[in-house]
């Protein structure tokens, strides 16, 4: 069993609390030694701090980068105080015992995040901070070690439960934590560097989170799992704001993202649009003239998947569209704000989960993106891709029309979000059926239409929505017999990448079929 806490060292460059841990640690007894900038901050509270250059022997030099780098500092964290050996050392030196060490870091995270140019992030490197954590941390059979500032009240917890001591499993669990945050912090600086040199696939690679939540489930409820976030500052799942509802699942974290990452391709500058997110895949999308009217013709698209979906807007939820969202089960939905009336109607839907962001995410954001496979993970940037109208060629004998041509560049923004195989029918810029993760893209096409056609007996309309639409499938047609089924369906344009083998059979059947055809010469695969 140990002594109670004697020594602590204090090295912090967010001061938060800092005042109250050390007001708390002297009043049990705890003698400070600190760093210059943490030394003076906790004197000017009338503390009575030793400076750590007292105790070495030496100033802190060089900008402060040779603060703490000392055997009479090291000694003192990482000595075994039940070794004799160990104890000579200290003894024959004169080096004390340090109970508790409270650092945090040099804010490297925030100094990138800022966009401070290479040299300042240098700057913001540390390397004491990191050094002490790490000796601190190996020696947690004696040492406390504490790197961020939630973790003070706990520590004065678990010193008041256990008269003035902590606990083996409490500095376990503090050593534990102290390591993710010192990896963490190298694989920022890594990451960082990756960038700034332009290297794109270095040799090693570390990638690092900070637990935002601990859910109950994963996919399924015999899955534990948990949310980690990388701090960025854009505007999505990770940092949105959650007005009321229950906690959101695994699964809804995962079909909010995709919900909001498509409706982010729509400006709202060019109108209303609304995204309805059943299982990652859409089940409706669409533009309209108003918010309410784009979420009625995305909703239109396919009523029955909808049933317990999610739903992204590209603009501030306002009351009606509230109104008309709470006719039926929604699991959550995410927009750039929210009005007063918007949020006295889903009031009384208690399970409604609503989140609100800082504007839209930009779909040509530079991004990474991480993949597991047993063993290991595979890596990509995220795809950014997109086609400007100069960019379509158009291969067929008819040109498409404006109509056809907006409502492809439509389907096309949907398909990149669709998993593959993707086809997606678009009409009047609303998706009137999609065919998602069909190992075959004929059975995309096919099983499209057909839910066009129950779409069509739901709404009591004389023919599907098919009839007149334009189709966007998200890599080429391998053969016509797709695109055919599509023409069936009654497609009237073709929107795909192109590139088959077989281009040249599929642009003579679509010639046969009186069918418009363009090709983007850019694939859309999600996986
Ligand atoms: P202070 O504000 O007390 O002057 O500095 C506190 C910061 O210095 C902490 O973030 C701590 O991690 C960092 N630090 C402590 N020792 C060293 C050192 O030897 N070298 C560097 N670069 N940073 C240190």
């Amino acid at each position: 069993d140990l002594a109670p806490l004697r020594r602590a060292l204090l090295s912090v460059s967010d001061k938060t609390g800092l005042i109250e841990l050390g007001k708390a640690l002297s009043e049990r007894g705890v003698e400070l030694l600190s760093t210059g900038g943490t030394a003076k901050a906790l004197r000017e509270a009338g503390l009575e701090v030793r400076d750590v250059a007292d105790v070495t022997g030496f100033p802190e030099m060089m900008d402060g980068r040779v603060k703490t780098l000392h055997p009479m500092v090291h000694g003192g964290l990482l000595a075994l105080r039940d070794n004799d050996d160990h104890v000579a050392a200290m003894d024959a030196h004169g080096i004390g015992a340090i109970d508790l060490l409270v650092v945090n870091l040099y804010p490297f995270e925030e100094t990138v995040a800022k966009g401070a140019d290479y040299d300042t992030c240098i700057e913001n490197i540390d390397i004491g901070g990191p050094a002490m954590i790490r000796a601190a941390a190996k020696n947690h059979s004696f040492v406390s070690v504490v790197v961020d500032v939630e973790d003070y009240a706990p520590l004065l917890a678990e010193l008041d439960a256990n008269d003035g001591k902590t606990t083996y499993a409490f500095r376990q669990s503090l050593a534990q934590t102290a390591y993710a945050r010192t990896g963490a912090y190298d694989a920022a600086v890594s990451g960082w560097m990756a960038g700034a040199i332009n290297v794109e696939a270095p040799r090693r690679r570390a990638v690092a989170g900070t637990l935002a939540q601990t859910l109950r489930y994963g996919e399924n409820p015999h899955q534990r799992a948990a949310f980690y976030i990388e701090g960025s500052s854009r505007p999505g799942v990770a940092t949105a704001t959650q007005l009321q509802g229950k906690e959101l699942s695994y699964n809804n974290i995962n079909d909010t993202d995709a919900a909001f990452e498509l409706v982010s391709e729509f400006t709202p500058g060019a109108g209303a649009a609304c995204a309805i997110i059943k299982h990652a895949n859409p089940c409706g999308v669409a533009r309209g003239e108003t918010l309410k009217d784009a979420y009625m013709r995305a909703f239109d698209c396919d009523r029955t998947s909808a049933f317990g979906g999610i739903i992204a807007l590209n603009q501030p939820l306002d009351g009606a569209t509230a109104e008309e969202i709470s006719q039926i089960f929604t699991e959550v939905v995410i927009a750039p704000g929210a009005d007063g009336d918007a949020r006295r109607i889903f009031e009384a839907k208690k399970n409604l989960r609503l989140l609100t962001t800082e504007g839209l995410a930009d779909p040509r954001d530079a991004a990474m993106m991480l993949k597991q496979v047993s063993g290991g993970y595979l890596i990509q940037d995220k795809d950014s891709g997109h086609i400007d109208l100069s960019d379509l060629k158009v291969v067929t004998k008819r040109a498409p029309t404006d109509q056809e041509m907006v409502d492809m560049l439509f389907a096309w923004k949907v398909a990149k979000h669709v998993k593959s195989n993707a086809i997606v029918y678009v009409k009047d810029g609303a998706t009137v059926g999609v065919g998602a993760g069909q190992m075959s893209r004929v059975d995309s096409c096919r099983i499209a239409a057909r839910k066009a056609q129950d779409m069509a007996e739901v709404l009591g309309l004389p023919v599907p929505l098919t009839q007149g639409s334009v189709v966007a499938s998200d890599a080429f047609f391998p053969f016509a017999d797709g695109l055919l089924t599509a023409a069936e369906a009654g497609a009237s344009a073709v929107i795909q990448p192109g590139g088959s083998m077989r281009d040249d059979d599929v642009i003579s059947a679509a010639d046969e079929a009186g069918l418009a055809m363009v090709l983007t010469g850019m694939r859309h695969f999600r996986h």
